[in-house]
């Protein structure tokens, strides 16, 4: 399985910016198999960590992360870049190389004691994953785990990760 969906994302040099590669998934999401492939095995986290909503990342989170809400019978929350929610929100800023970014969710979108399962495609620095967790436990809810689809190795986002799961866990497929 993960040769297949490895096998469907194609690296692009110098994108967005000279020096970066580029993981594009599009193949994969155009292959129903490999999409297939992927929502079930997350849908199987979903399960084996008995969360209780899935959260996506923008924006690819999103789309990996929607049907495997659908598939496990969870819902499905959306962590966003600031100014995008229309409700009352909570707001987590993070370090990027250069400068800062924001995170949002919507301040009732998850329960105290509900158990989530983040979901994205890349782990690079594991500033947005991060984030993401602590909006999770500032809504009052717990992180179940956490699921992406690869991971930059030559990057500290596992090592970054590692102390706000808190012994949950990452799952890289
Ligand atoms: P980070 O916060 O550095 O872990 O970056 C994670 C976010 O940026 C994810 O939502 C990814 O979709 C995106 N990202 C970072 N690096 C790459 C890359 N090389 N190719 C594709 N997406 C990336």
């Amino acid at each position: 399985m993960r040769e297949l969906l490895l096998s469907r994302i194609i690296d692009v040099p110098d994108y967005p910016k000279p020096g970066v590669t580029f993981k594009d998934i599009t193949p994969l999401l155009a292959d129903a198999t490999a999409f297939g492939a992927l929502t079930e095995a997350f849908a199987g986290l979903c399960e084996r960590v008995q969360a209780d909503k899935v959260v996506g990342l923008e924006a690819r989170g999103f789309i990996l992360g929607a049907p495997v809400a659908v598939r496990a019978g969870r819902g499905f929350v959306p962590v966003r870049k600031a100014g995008k929610l229309p409700g009352a929100t909570l707001a987590q800023a993070y370090e990027l190389e250069y400068g800062t970014a924001e995170v949002e969710i919507h301040a009732d979108a998850l329960k105290p004691g509900d158990r989530v399962l983040v979901i994205d495609d890349v782990l690079a620095t594991g500033g947005t994953a991060e984030a993401a967790l602590q909006l999770i436990r500032r809504s009052g809810a717990q992180v179940a785990g956490v699921g992406m689809l690869m991971e930059l190795g030559f990057l500290p986002g596992r090592r970054r990760l590692e102390a706000a799961l808190q012994g949950a866990p990452l799952e890289v497929l």
